[in-house]
């Protein structure tokens, strides 16, 4: 059993509220939500930070852009827009070491 908290709701060990979810990602609700949408992105496969990640790793972190789009989209967000938001280690606010990506929508400020 891994102690990643994201690779354990990627193996449905860990109860999430899911969005999305293709071969390569998966999308749930944001468990603290700091804007009206807050969903989280992530690559199925484990990827640390954006602040370790290889060429190898590029593939898995543009599909999750991708799915943000499709998010977007299904969302009701695409004419509207949204803000895509990855932190990067301690001093970037990074908490969970599973890269993600932030979907935050539905307001101005979508989350700073
Ligand atoms: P970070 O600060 O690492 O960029 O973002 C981590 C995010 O994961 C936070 O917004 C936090 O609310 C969320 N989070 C942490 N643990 C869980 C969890 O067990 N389930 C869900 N759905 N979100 C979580
Ligand atoms: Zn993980």
């Amino acid at each position: 059993m891994t102690d990643c908290v994201f690779c354990r709701i990627i193996a449905r060990q860990h109860p999430a509220d899911i969005e999305y979810e293709d071969d390569a990602v998966l999308a749930f609700k944001d468990i603290y939500p700091k804007a009206p949408v807050h969903v989280l992105i992530v690559p199925k496969r484990h990827i640390a930070s954006v602040m370790t990640m290889e060429p190898g790793d590029t593939e898995a972190l543009g599909r999750c852009l991708l799915a943000a789009r499709r998010l977007g989209e299904a969302k009701g967000f695409a004419g509207r827009g949204y803000r895509l938001r990855v932190n990067c280690g301690s001093e970037g606010g990074q908490v969970v070491d599973h890269v993600h990506v932030h979907f935050l929508a539905g307001g101005r400020a979508t989350g700073a």
